[in-house]
Formats: C-alpha cells, structure tokens, sequence
C-alpha cells in the first residue's frame, strides 16, 4: 500500500518534529517554508521598515536570552549538548541546535524553502495545497492525505484599544518589531503590558533611556529588580497627544510607546471549508487543542502557551500521528466537541478569559 503523504506548514520548532515524527512513521512527507531557512521565531533580521512590519515573519530581538533553560528546551529523543555552562542561551544557539536536529535527521531534503502556503482546503476525501513559489512567482497544485499546520503564532500583532491612541505624537509600535535598544536612548518610553516580553524589553530598554514607565494591570507587582529609571503604573485610560493618563489620574509624557500587548492567532492560508474559525483568540473546534474535530486529517501544533514549547509541541505531533496512520481511533465528533466545551468551562471557572483558551500553564501536565 502507498504510504499516506503528509503535508508540513512551516519549519519551525513545531514544523521540524512534524516532519521527522511523519519520516519516522515511514509517511511521504513534504514541507513548504516561505523563508529561505528554517527555525521560524529563532532566525534573527535586523530592524526593518515599520511600514512592512507585516511582512516579517520573527518577533526576534537582538541580545535575547531564553526564558527557559536549555535543559528543558529540547526535543523528547534530541537534546541540547551538554558542552556549554550556561543555561539561558541566546537566539543563536537555539538556531544552531534546530539545525543540527535537522542535520542529524536529515530532514533538509523533505523541505521545500521559499514555499508559500496560500491555501488548504478539503478536496476530495484528500487536502488540496495550492503553494506558490518565492521566485518563480509559481503557483503549484498538490494533494495531501494529512496535513500539520505550523505556522507559528508570534507574528500578527494584537493592540489594545485605548481612547485616543490616535492622538499620540510620538513614535507608537509593537514589541513584534523591537530589535535593539538604539532608539531608545535617552528618550522617555512607556511599555505597555507585563508578560514575558514587557518585562524583558523594560530591562533592555531601561539600560539606556531616561526612564520607562511600565503600565500593567498585574495585582502583584512583578517579581523583577528594574533598574531605577522603571516607574510602574496601571492600564492607560487615555491616550493624549503628549503622553498618556492612567486609570489612577496620573499622567505622564513619553516619546515612544511600546504595546507588549501579545498577538493573535492567524490562519491566512486555511479556506472556510477546513472548518476552522478564530473567535477572540481561541481557535476552534479542535480536540486537545491541536486535531480539527471537523476535518481530523488535519492538526494545527503549536498553540498552547505557557508551556514548554518544545516538548509539548513534539508530544502534539505524536500523539495526532496516532490517528493519521488509524493506529487509534477519535471519539465520535460529538464526544470530541463535548470535551471542548468542558474544558473551556473549566477555564472560566478558573477565572481565564475566552482569549487565554490555548494558555496552559499547570494544565500542561494535566491528561
Ligand atoms: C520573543 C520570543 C521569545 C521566546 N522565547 C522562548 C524561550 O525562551 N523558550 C522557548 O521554548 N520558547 C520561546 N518562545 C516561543 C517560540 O515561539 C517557540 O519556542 C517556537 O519557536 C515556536 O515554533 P513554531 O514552529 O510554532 O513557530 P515559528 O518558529 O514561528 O515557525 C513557523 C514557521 O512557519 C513558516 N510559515 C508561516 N506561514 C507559512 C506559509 N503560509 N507557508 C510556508 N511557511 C509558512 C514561517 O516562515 C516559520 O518558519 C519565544 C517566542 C518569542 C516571540
């Protein structure tokens, strides 16, 4: 019997333990990159035209270290090397340890770069990908028994919607776009939102502004020893054309807003038909937030958040290879769907909102 062909959106951390699980399983898989290399959020590109910030693809700043030690940062059966000390490592050797995972299974010759995946949709019991070529401008038409979407979640940017965000003079951008801190010296700089990266860019940037207002709606205050010229302060209530007011009267004047306000989960290339639709943030119907309950031929890996990325991605792609080669059987829709439902339940409970549907956090471990 011919082997089933497996198509691989993106070759990216979750995109390369797609590909190599599909090989290992003997499947005929193929996957198109855009880019002209792999490793996705991990490539560093120097600063471009904001004006083109929605071409780029990685959110990658210079000088970035991992917030998660190497040692847990490798893949179920490949690791890092054990060699170097540190374990807070910089985007550079993130990039050289997805190569080598790439070199040492030899996935090179299965991936197609400056492939662009335009659009997936069911055809005829199989998944018509129509791809298009980065050079020859070429659009090709080829037929998959199963797909894995990897796409990566860390590109189109979300903002808050402030009163008056219009009015503001200064510079306004995205952490999406923040590269190094050079801009930022000796200006006065509000950054907006204290997750992962507001904190990061408020250490990065306080190094060489006047001062950086963090502006946050944390009830406790970050656990982080900012440098002296960090003042915090709650959610803006209006933007002006100066500065800012804040929910408690306050108001200050600054010249450069940095919105670390998250992004958004963005399937451009799926058609309606694949089933699948994004409502504030949750992407759905799928079954352990990764099989399309709709259309189970197709995964998207690589959504949950809070997560050791790595490890759960690989165990998502092994565990929906299962049911691509039927070794194990879905419950029927309508079990998969219940389940769905039960577990946004119990994240309300838990006080989330619908936008953190894919946030797992001690549910990581959870069956
Ligand atoms: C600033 C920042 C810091 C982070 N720090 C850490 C950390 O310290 N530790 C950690 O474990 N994780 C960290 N992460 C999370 C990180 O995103 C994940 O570790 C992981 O890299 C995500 O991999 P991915 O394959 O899902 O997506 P990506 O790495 O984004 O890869 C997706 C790939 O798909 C390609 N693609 C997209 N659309 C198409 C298309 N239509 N056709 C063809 N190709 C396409 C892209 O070009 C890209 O190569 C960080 C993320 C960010 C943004």
């Amino acid at each position: 019997m011919e082997a089933l062909s497996v198509c691989v959106v993106g070759a990216g951390m979750a995109g390369l333990s797609a590909l190599k699980n599909s090989l290992q399983s003997n499947l005929n898989a193929t996957c198109f990159e855009q880019s002209t290399h792999l490793g996705g959020t991990w490539f560093y590109q120097e600063e471009q035209d904001v004006a083109f910030g929605e071409n780029v693809h990685s959110s990658m700043y210079r000088d970035l270290r991992t917030n998660l030690p190497k040692e847990i940062m490798g893949y179920l059966d490949f690791t890092y090397s054990k060699q170097s000390k540190e374990s807070f490592i910089s985007s550079d050797e993130v990039l050289k340890f997805l190569n080598s995972y790439a070199d040492h299974f030899h996935l090179r010759d299965h991936i197609k770069f400056q492939h662009k995946v335009l659009r997936i949709r069911p055809y005829k019991n199989k998944w018509e990908v129509l791809v298009s070529h980065n050079i020859s401008h070429r659009c090709k038409q080829h037929l998959f028994d199963r797909v894995f979407v990897c796409n990566g979640h860390y590109t189109k940017p979300q903002y808050p919607k402030t009163v008056g965000m219009s009015c503001y003079k200064g510079i306004q951008m995205h952490s999406h776009l923040y590269r190094t801190q050079d801009k930022f010296k000796a200006q006065k700089v509000l950054i907006i939102g204290a997750g992962p990266s507001g904190i990061d860019l408020t250490n990065h940037i306080s190094k060489v502004a006047n001062c950086v207002y963090l502006s946050h709606h944390l009830s406790k205050k970050p656990n982080t020893d900012f440098m002296r010229n960090v003042i915090q302060k709650p959610n803006v209530k209006q933007f002006i054309e100066t500065g800012a007011i804040f929910e408690d009267n306050s108001s200050e004047e600054f010249d450069i807003v940095v919105y670390c306000t998250g992004y958004q989960y963005s399937f451009p290339f799926l058609s309606s038909e694949c089933g699948i639709f994004v409502h504030n943030n949750h992407v759905q119907p799928l079954y352990k937030h990764c099989i399309n309950i709709n259309y189970p031929t197709m995964a998207i890996i690589g959504l949950p958040y809070a997560v050791i990325p790595s490890q759960v991605f690989d165990l998502q792609v092994r565990f929906s290879l299962k049911f691509f080669k039927n070794e194990l059987k879905l419950p029927s829709r309508e079990d998969m769907l219940t389940e769905m439902e039960k577990d946004n339940e119990e994240r309300q409970k838990d006080g989330l909102r619908e936008r953190d549907a894919h946030r797992m956090g001690a549910k990581q471990v959870s069956k």
